[in-house]
């Protein structure tokens, strides 16, 4: 069968559960994926054979598709601020608007800033930008920065011991150097190190918001990295900022992914918290969804 027949069929399948924009970027997804083409190679090769084995694919896949599973779990990959990622149902499927934080913090920090080797008495100081991503699941930002970032040491953590596999997969496949430690950021007293960022996408979506989220996330994505209790939602907020006030250096900046409905609330527990300069800033759908916030050494 041709290729380009195939799309008629493959559209029919699925067109009373998904619009055909959707359809139809779910099949240039899975000729990528499967046949190795991108759109504009199917366009080149309008002649181009489905054969046996890759029918069997296409067909296994409308069948998961047909159940709504997100089409990045049942490939088991994304692509992340350009950068390929595995995902499974223990990480969140990263969004575009983790992107626009990512590019928030290497915009703020491009590695101009950090003095070059700087020497004292002959010891070499560490002139890196230490960084820390807290619940980093898939370890999307964590992984971006450190592409990104050129002389950063990249620190992540997260409580799901299933999350870390699939982040440290992650890390091997982008060839970066992430030192990734399991934990529960709501048990640590003291991270014990100092960094010059931290940075979280923490769950944050309230139960009075599960109308809003869409069905097939609700069903597939973890819940443990999306969700908590209605009556203390900026628990992970007020944890981390707490931690960020002893372990971020002197003018060292905390970055957050919020809850769109409470941004000023998040902007004022972190005024509260004694940091400066809490911007709040919008995502591309001119919702509320970023903090950037500087620890101000002076008000201790
Ligand atoms: N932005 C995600 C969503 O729309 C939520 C991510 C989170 O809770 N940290 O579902």
């Amino acid at each position: 069968m041709l290729l380009k027949n195939y799309k008629t069929t493959f559209h029919k399948e699925l067109s009373s559960l998904y619009d055909e924009h959707e359809i139809d970027s779910f099949f240039y997804i899975i000729v990528e994926k499967l046949n190795g083409l991108k759109r504009i190679d199917l366009a080149l090769n309008p002649e181009k054979v489905l054969d046996g084995i890759h029918l069997k694919k296409w067909k296994s896949i409308v069948l998961d598709l047909k159940t709504q599973k997100p089409i990045q779990y049942i490939l088991g990959e994304t692509e992340f601020y350009g950068a390929p990622f595995l995902v499974n149902e223990n990480t969140l499927i990263p969004r575009p608007e983790t992107e626009e934080l990512v590019e928030l913090i290497i915009k703020q920090n491009p590695k101009s800033e950090i003095p070059p080797e700087p020497k004292v008495n002959g010891a070499k100081l560490n002139s890196k930008l230490k960084i820390l991503d807290i619940g980093t699941g898939s370890g999307c930002i964590a992984i971006s920065l450190a592409k990104n970032i050129s002389n950063a040491d990249v620190f992540a953590i997260d409580v799901s011991e299933e999350a870390l596999v699939i982040a440290k997969m992650n890390a091997a496949i982008n060839k970066t150097d992430v030192t990734f430690l399991l934990d529960n950021i709501l048990k640590i007293v003291d991270l014990e190190q100092q960094f010059d960022i931290i940075v979280s996408n923490p769950p944050y979506v309230r139960n009075i918001e599960k109308a809003e989220i869409k069905p097939n996330v609700l069903a597939y994505e973890p819940h443990l990295a999306l969700f908590v209790d209605d009556m203390d939602a900026l628990l992970f907020y007020r944890k981390i900022g707490q931690l960020a006030k002893k372990n971020l250096n002197p003018n060292g900046k905390l970055y957050f992914e919020i809850n769109q409905y409470l941004g000023k609330e998040t902007v004022e527990l972190l005024e509260d918290l004694g940091f400066k300069n809490v911007e709040l800033k919008k995502d591309i759908y001119g919702n509320d969804r970023m903090i950037s916030a500087i620890h101000s050494a002076m008000l201790q």
